[in-house]
């Protein structure tokens, strides 16, 4: 389906997917009064309050594609695991950005990592596997690694990790997807990502260079601006620049880096949507990663990207809870006047689950760094007392 000019009296932006993502989403559409639809899937949708418009049903119900493109008069994508079947009939139908092609490269790691070698983009060795023989050999070819699922995976979900030694049957048994990619191990210095951005006029900018701690697996801090070179900086920027120009992309997408010792930098992975890495924009740059994604999907010229202080986004999980419905004290982080907290109204916690972010702004890295653990580990702590006293 081909454009025509968003008039914002009566047209309606689709949003598939209806999770933290749609939410912040669809709050940045309200400021400027842009009308959404939410499509929830039928799951757990915290977007589903603010949204204009809701439809709650499966995302492979025919009636629902009709009645969100009823509805919707554009559309775009707030996670990608969405059946590929789906996009190419909302696609049909309605201009929808990102295009199909694109979620369907970033929605599974096989299709992403050949899209990269294909484009002569680094990223770490990698072999795809269906069987115990073929992982036995891209063990022995490759050395220690990670055995990931080929498709839905996010967090660290369906990954093991291979040091060297084990039996790869047993390997196998124990990861039970169909297929996997085995990537290398990559012994990196730092992970960082770039949230870059692609206009309808074919513009591209990019937020600042982010740099990322993980802790297993799962995105624990952000920090901004990223403690790099110069040089890796503009390197990461002009990859990020080289996928979404390949891709002919219309977005915002977030790119994850592994950088190694010797300053050169691995694709690790992409994302077709706002990301988790690119929270600290809501409160540190000019203009939100959210109202990007509105911006481009709307035809609405890109804002600024331009960093305003320092900052570090911390996440918070489930783990941080003292009960399912228990929330943390909020008090000491209310009394920090440069801290500001996102919850996403999700109903219970869980360990892993991701429940909101914090930004702490400063005009230092190292102080917004400090204030951001030193909150989380007082929240730790009261969490670990609650669980042992039950
Ligand atoms: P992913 O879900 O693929 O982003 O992986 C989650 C995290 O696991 C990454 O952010 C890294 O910290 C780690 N990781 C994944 N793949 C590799 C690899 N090939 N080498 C080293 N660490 C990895």
């Amino acid at each position: 389906m081909s454009d025509r000019s968003f008039d914002l009296s009566r047209d309606v932006l689709g949003v598939i997917g209806g999770g933290q993502l749609g939410l912040m989403l669809v709050m940045a559409a309200r400021r400027m009064a842009v009308k959404t639809v939410v499509w929830t899937g039928g799951l757990e949708a915290p977007a589903k309050d603010l949204a204009t418009h809701v439809v709650d049903l499966p995302f492979d119900d025919p009636a629902a594609i009709e009645q969100f493109c009823r509805i919707a008069t554009v559309a775009t994508v707030e996670f990608e695991n969405i059946p590929a079947s789906t996009l190419e009939r909302v696609a049909a139908l309605r201009p929808l950005h990102p295009s199909p092609r694109a979620v369907s490269i970033c929605q599974n790691r096989e299709r992403e990592k050949t899209f990269l070698r294909e484009q002569g983009i680094p990223c770490a060795s990698f072999a795809v596997v269906s069987n115990s023989e073929e992982l036995a050999a891209a063990i022995a070819n490759l050395g220690p690694g990670m055995l990931k699922t080929a498709d839905f995976g996010y967090d660290g979900s369906g990954q093991i990790r291979v040091r060297g030694g084990e039996d790869p049957a047993d390997l196998w048994q124990r990861f039970g997807a169909p297929k996997g990619v085995y990537e290398q191990w990559v012994a990196f210095d730092k992970e960082v990502s770039v949230m870059v951005a692609r206009g309808a006029d074919g513009h591209c900018v990019c937020y600042p260079v982010a740099e990322n701690e993980h802790r297993e697996q799962i995105l624990d801090l952000t920090m901004v601006p990223a403690r790099v070179d110069d040089a890796v900086a503009a390197k990461a920027e002009e990859l990020a620049k080289r996928i979404v120009l390949a891709m002919d992309y219309r977005g915002i997408m977030g790119v994850e880096f592994f950088v190694k010792p010797d300053g050169e930098i691995y694709v690790n992975e992409m994302a077709p949507r706002p990301h988790n890495s690119g929270h600290y924009t809501m409160d540190a740059c000019v203009t939100s990663q959210f109202e990007q994604q509105l911006r481009a999907a709307i035809g609405m010229p890109l804002g600024s990207t331009a960093l305003l202080l320092p900052v570090t986004m911390l996440n918070l999980l489930g783990d941080l809870w003292p009960g399912e419905t228990e929330a943390p004290d909020w008090q000491p982080l209310f009394a920090d006047r440069r801290a500001l907290l996102h919850l996403y109204g999700k109903a219970k916690a869980s360990l892993r689950r991701k429940m909101g972010h914090a930004n702490f702004l400063g005009d230092s890295l190292e102080d917004t760094r400090q204030r951001a653990v030193d909150h989380k580990q007082s929240w730790q702590q009261t969490a670990a007392r609650a669980r042992q006293g039950r």
